[in-house]
């Protein structure tokens, strides 16, 4: 399951952000998450259990912020809101388009009480 090695390495990050901090757990691990990143969220949620038992974030809430995917046209400039990964501009129909934003899976931050 692509999810669960998702979760495997959010852990890894997370556990040397916990060694450098000097910290044992954390409370609170904040993602973003594009709605492009390619992640079913149902499928993290059921990933997240085992995949973080016995880590530094097996008690951490999870937030999670999704990124609205938006696009911006390399021939017009026009940004646009964009629902699949190869989709052409509203305004000229051009294919030339870069994603913004959207794509991403990140830890925005992870918070922890001394
Ligand atoms: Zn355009």
């Amino acid at each position: 399951m692509h999810e669960l090695s998702i979760v495997m390495g959010i852990v890894d990050i997370a556990e040397n952000e916990a060694s450098k901090a000097g910290v044992s757990s954390f409370d609170v691990i904040e993602l973003d998450i594009g709605n492009l990143a390619g992640i079913v969220m149902e499928a993290l949620d059921f990933a997240w259990q085992p995949g973080t038992k016995g880590s530094v974030l097996e008690n951490a809430k999870r937030k999670v912020n999704r990124i609205e995917a938006i696009a911006k046209c390399a021939d017009c400039d026009h940004e646009f809101v964009s629902e699949t990964l190869y989709e052409s501009c509203p305004e000229c129909g051009s294919y030339f388009t870069n994603l913004i934003q959207g794509n991403e899976l990140k830890i925005k931050s992870l918070e922890y009480h001394t």
